[in-house]
């Protein structure tokens, strides 16, 4: 059975590419920093009789991360798919020179350092042929126009986008695969009610690089194609 970890799946976007791998027949760790709502989460995942384990793993924290590590470690020999799905958006419409300089910290600490510390600490159980899968935002584009909204979460993304690039390069030899993806303007407590994109159709490109047959790295994907970064 091929084994999967995602980030902040107790709720959102994480929950439903959890559940989508676990309907495809993968073990699946949900990890999250709220014990309570990853077994809420547990609870709905096991009503679709997914094989299930939840994790507490904090991104932000190294001490949390290697925790996780030891104890997803002594569970399993490798993991075919790492999903680094947590993220923050904390700025929205601040502008740029309002934003509280913690607040830019916490966002990068977060969405970029988080899946930097993630994938750096489970490299023992990536093996060749296993995928990273890096949750980003087309916000974090900076080919055409810059975003004006939420610049902090904004610029987190850019920075995970050109980290995407060098895990790619950097896990060539070792023959994983390592991709960005944006799930679009879903429906989540992140998105909100107006989103336009239901959270199955947000999970959709991530599911798919997690069990496609193919070959892409270091590449930008949103609605399964290749788009600019
Ligand atoms: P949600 O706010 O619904 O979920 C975010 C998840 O990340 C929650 O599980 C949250 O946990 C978790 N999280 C936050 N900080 C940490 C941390 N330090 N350690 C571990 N988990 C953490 O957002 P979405 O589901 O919408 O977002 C998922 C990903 O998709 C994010 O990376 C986001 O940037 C990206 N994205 C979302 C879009 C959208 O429109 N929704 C658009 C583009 C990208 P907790 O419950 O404890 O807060």
């Amino acid at each position: 059975m091929k084994t999967a970890l995602v980030t902040g799946a107790n709720k959102g976007l994480g929950f439903e590419i959890a559940k989508q791998l676990g309907l495809k027949g993968f073990h699946v760790f949900v990890t999250g920093r709220n014990e309570d709502s990853l077994r809420e989460a547990v609870q709905a995942l096991n009503m679709y009789e997914i094989s299930v384990r939840y994790v507490v793993m904090d991104v932000t924290s190294l001490d949390s991360i290697e925790q996780a590590f030891t104890k997803i470690s002594k569970e399993c020999t490798s993991i075919d798919v790492l999903v680094n799905n947590a993220g923050i958006l904390k700025d929205h419409s601040l502008p740029l020179f309002e934003i509280e300089t913690q607040t830019i910290k916490e966002t990068f600490d977060t969405n970029t350092l988080g899946p930097y510390h993630v994938t750096k600490c489970f490299l023992p159980l990536l093996q060749n042929g296993a995928r990273v899968i890096n949750i980003s935002s087309e916000g974090g584009k900076i080919s055409g126009a810059i975003n004006t909204w939420a610049h902090a979460y904004c610029m987190s993304k850019t920075m995970l986008n050109v980290l995407t690039r060098h895990m790619a390069e950097a896990l060539t030899s070792k023959g994983i695969l390592v991709n960005a993806m944006c799930p679009g303007w879903t429906m989540t407590d992140m998105g909100g009610k107006d989103a336009t994109r239901s959270v199955e159709k947000g999970a959709e490109t991530a599911v798919w690089l997690a069990t496609e047959k193919h070959q892409y790295k270091g590449m930008f994907f949103k609605d399964k194609k290749i788009i600019n970064w």
